[in-house]
């Protein structure tokens, strides 16, 4: 196990910023480099686990095991002596929470694409002996596709004599769980979650929880009655089925399986609901050895071999994300590109810089060395090192491979007709705007003195070259508002001037006892309890919508309660009369 924290990590993966947190992670965007496909990095720090360590265990080893078209895919698994970190499939669209609460509530019909989802994957969890039992909106993502995907097995579990036998352990979200277990009976984990399944359909038709309370002990009583209304809105059948999921007695309730062609379910569809996986474990695809194969100079053999072992270490991550590029369509190829970050941390790495000692592009002194070589230079080094091993005449290959990845990366430039994603990379505003975000990755004490300043002068370079390459588009904090296309986080107003806008919500976070820190437009709120823990952190961002031009604003929840922080922003933004 790797005592330093952070550089197991960069080795493999740039790190950007936070996108949620939860009980016991943050989660960070990243990106894969030798792939360049964008992850998630869900960070967990062992000494804040505590007796939740085997949580995360759990979780894990659940992942490991389940591959589903609706699931969360795990890549990775990186562990030191005190971080556990889970490369995730990266979820771009947000919690399904926030697209209900942005559209209030959803219709039957989209409702019912959605749950066709939830179905599908729940059946493939209790197919695979596993129950969820931490179901509701926020653990699941809305993916690129718009599809759903289902994270969060920390509390998931696996009865050893199969899943009809009973479990014991209260878990869940109070207003998601099931009336057997918040009583602390003897509960079956796959019944559970079709009481969670009929709380979230609940959610999505209506906008609101069929069983609410501030206080847990009137919550629990109303859901050991299971007495919810019935909005209006709700049509006959979707009441039925509601009540055929809520049933407090669980034998009395619908199971997964009669779910799977329930004619609310199937209304519009002429097949139940596909639950199988499309992507079934263990499958190994030829291209994507193909690719691996040539890229490391080693046999095809040999890979299918390293790739069959499953660690969940760079070999599985590779291989795993080649084939997410294949599926999407696009080309099976790894990058001839990095970060000049993964350098640093790589004693062969060095020696290869150090040998070469490359000019700068333009023949300049650039406080940056050639992006270029530094690149080409580094995807070899990934490559040797994917399964831990560097061998004698390794250099002498990876000289070839160098040539090799540069050859086929022309192939696929002038296949797709598109620029080098080199030069993408180099110019991406995406990656302009950013700073590489590691204050959630910090260095053990051995390394914190050189890793600050290599990360300092690291990010100046970098901040250099690519202020260099396009000065006029570089982002300061007296710019404007960003420019966005509406998304369903995005709330709009009926003004044109983002200043006031900004400036009536800035008036109106202290009344409600939200602190606050400001960066340009985008206000980084957060509440605490009177003991000073934060209770929740969210960021609201004032910007303009290109049609029609107004001024929106942007909400990302990134820890606390879902519902309460709904009732708190639609306070906040009520209150400002935008
Ligand atoms: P915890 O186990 O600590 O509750 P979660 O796994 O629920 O953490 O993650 C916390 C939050 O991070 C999620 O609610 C979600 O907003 C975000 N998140 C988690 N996984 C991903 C992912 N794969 N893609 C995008 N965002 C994610």
């Amino acid at each position: 196990m790797p005592v330093d924290s952070t550089s197991e990590l960069l080795k493999h993966y740039e790190v950007y910023e936070t996108i949620g947190s939860g009980g016991f992670a943050k989660v960070k965007l990243g990106r894969h480099i030798l792939t360049g496909e964008k992850v998630a990095i869900k960070i967990m720090e062992k000494k804040d686990l505590g007796d939740d360590l085997p949580r995360v265990k759990i979780e894990i080893e659940a992942m490991k095991n389940l591959s589903h078209q609706h699931v969360c895919r795990l890549y990775h698994v990186i562990e030191t002596s005190s971080k556990i970190y889970m490369v995730l499939e990266y979820c771009p669209g947000g919690e399904l929470f926030d697209y209900i609460i942005a559209k209030d509530r959803l219709s039957e019909e989209e409702t019912r694409v959605f749950f066709h989802q939830i179905i599908s994957a729940m059946a493939y969890v209790h197919s695979q002996g596993y129950a969820h039992r931490d179901l509701k909106p926020e653990n699941l993502l809305i993916d690129e596709d718009h599809n759903l995907k289902l994270i969060d097995f920390g509390l998931c579990a696996k009865p050893k004599g199969g899943l009809g036998f009973e479990l014991l352990t209260c878990c869940g979200s109070p207003a998601y769980a099931a009336p057997e277990l918040i009583q602390g009976k003897a509960y079956i984990g796959s019944e559970a979650d079709v009481w969670s399944m009929g709380v979230l359909l609940y959610a999505l038709l209506c906008g609101f929880l069929p069983f609410d309370d501030d206080n847990c002990m009137v919550l629990y009583r109303k859901i050991t009655r299971g007495k919810y209304s019935n909005p209006h809105w709700l049509s006959p059948a979707s009441i039925l089925l509601l009540n055929q999921m809520m049933q407090v007695d669980p034998k009395r309730r619908l199971t997964v399986k009669q779910l799977l062609d329930h004619p609310w379910v199937m209304k519009g569809y002429s097949t139940p609901v596909e639950w199988q996986s499309k992507h079934p474990l263990g499958h190994i695809d030829e291209d994507c050895i193909t690719e691996m194969a040539v890229a490391s100079k080693q046999s095809r053999q040999l890979t299918i071999q390293l790739v069959s072992e499953w660690k969940y270490d760079q070999m599985t991550a590779t291989y795993l994300l080649l084939l997410a590029k294949k599926r999407q369509g696009r080309p099976v190829r790894l990058r001839a590109e990095c970060p000049v970050i993964d350098r640093m941390y790589s004693p062969l790495q060095d020696i290869q810089l150090k040998k070469s000692q490359r000019p700068s592009v333009s023949g300049e002194k650039s406080s940056c060395p050639n992006i270029h070589c530094v690149h080409l230079v580094t995807v070899t080094n990934h490559l040797l090192h994917w399964n831990g091993q560097v061998h004698t005449g390794d250099r002498e290959r990876a000289g070839s491979a160098t040539k090799e990845v540069s050859r086929r990366r022309e192939m696929d430039q002038q296949q797709s007709g598109q620029q080098g994603e080199l030069d993408i990379l180099a110019f991406s505003p995406e990656r302009r705007s950013r700073s590489l975000d590691l204050a959630g990755c910090q260095v053990d004490s051995g390394q914190k003195r050189k890793g600050g300043k290599v990360f300092g002068s690291l990010e100046r370079g970098l901040d250099k070259v690519i202020t260099m390459l396009t000065p006029s588009k570089k982002r300061g904090p007296r710019d404007g508002p960003r420019k966005i296309k509406a998304q369903y986080n995005v709330t709009l107003t009926s003004q044109t001037n983002a200043d006031q806008v900004l400036n009536q919500i800035l008036s109106i976070l202290p009344e409600k006892n939200v602190d606050f820190v400001q960066k340009g437009y985008t206000l980084k709120c957060h509440t605490q309890s009177d003991f000073g823990k934060v209770t929740m952190q969210f960021e609201l961002e004032v910007c303009i919508l290109q049609k029609p031009e107004v001024v929106g604003i942007r909400r990302q929840r990134l820890k606390g309660d879902a519902w309460v922080y709904k009732h708190l922003v639609e306070d906040i933004l009520s209150t400002s009369s935008i």
